[in-house]
């Protein structure tokens, strides 16, 4: 069995895959410890299939699991967990090289020292102002929001010991925020900081709206703070609305001039139907994942897996 494997998650990546493969053989030549790539194929629609597939048939280091459909990247990361071998640790990688792979020894090293997790800290990004502002806005929202210790500018790069990645796999949430479970399990965790690269090619394969559910996920499966927001928000607009109501009772019996109030009604109803979706919104986050909890399906579906170059069910 090999000590450490590395799991990758792979969409749609045929551009980059080559390029991944060499740089990964080249750092795996030179470490001093045994080592298997999980290769985690998310129901890839172009040539990523096949070149997976070729790949785990001619080499053994390789260890290939294809997904029944596109379930996403947390999902793929979840399942390449659960199919990973390693014995001593399990590292976490985006298959587009903006983690550098060479990482690896700076984690081992920290998990043979005795923390059961490293992760990166990205120093840097190579991308976009909106992109990166956006980021760093919304990390320190999340932070806010969940009060957790989930890291902030740290993704899922990381690397994990074999009973953290047994709890993790173990736990039943439907909805993965693979980088918040991790946090959640405590143990000792150690940072470690990198510049994080451009993609290496080909185009991102998270979609807005892929984003939108993963920031979502971040705050909502780690916090309730946004129910008891609803009620300090409704606490707070009754306290202000009585005031008012004061405010115009006086007006009316004191110096008996009433305004005609036309625009106050509108703006007052405009004003609270909103907030009244708003907290409904808020509440119906909650009801859908627990709705999505309560149905049990499975996380995923395997259709294959190739382990040492031989096809298993
Ligand atoms: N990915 C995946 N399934 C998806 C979307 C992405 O497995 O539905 C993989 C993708 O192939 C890559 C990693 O997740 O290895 C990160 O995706 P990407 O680099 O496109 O995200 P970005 O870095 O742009 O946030
Ligand atoms: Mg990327």
């Amino acid at each position: 069995m090999p000590e450490v494997s590395i799991v990758i998650p792979l969409y749609n990546e045929e551009a980059v895959l080559d390029a991944l493969i060499k740089r990964l053989k080249d750092v795996i030549l030179g470490l001093n410890f045994s080592v298997e790539v999980v290769l985690v194929n998310d129901g890839s629609t172009d040539k990523s299939a096949r070149l997976i597939e070729e790949l785990a048939f001619r080499d053994s280091l390789f260890h290939s699991v294809f997904l029944s459909k596109n379930y996403g990247h947390q999902i793929a990361i979840s399942a390449g967990m659960a199919c990973a071998h390693g014995t001593k640790a399990v590292m976490l990688m985006d298959g587009d090289l903006q983690d550098p792979p060479e990482l690896i020894q700076q984690f081992y090293d920290k998990i043979n020292e005795g923390y059961d997790v490293a992760y990166a800290i990205r120093k840097k990004r190579k991308e976009s102002l909106v992109k990166r502002s956006s980021y760093w806005l919304y990390y320190r929202l999340q932070r806010l929001l969940t009060k957790s210790d989930i890291p902030v500018d740290s993704g899922d790069f990381s690397m994990m010991s074999r009973r953290v990645i047994d709890s993790i796999n173990a736990m039943p949430e439907k909805s993965r925020f693979v980088r918040g479970l991790r946090s959640w399990v405590g143990f000792r965790q150690v940072g470690i900081e990198y510049e994080r690269d451009h993609r290496s090619a080909g185009e991102t394969k998270y979609s807005v709206s892929k984003l939108f559910k993963l920031a979502y996920d971040g705050i909502f499966n780690f916090s309730n703070l946004p129910l008891k927001l609803i009620t300090r928000l409704g606490l707070v607009t009754i306290i202000v609305a009585l005031i008012y109501i004061v405010f115009l009772l006086v007006r009316k019996f004191v110096y008996g001039d009433l305004p005609q109030g036309y625009l106050t009604i509108i703006a007052a109803i405009a004003l609270f139907s909103g907030v009244q979706l708003i907290s409904l919104g808020v509440i119906g986050e909650y009801v859908s994942r627990t709705y999505e909890q309560v149905k049990e399906r499975p996380l995923f579906l395997i259709e294959k897996q190739i382990i040492n170059r031989e096809e298993v069910g």
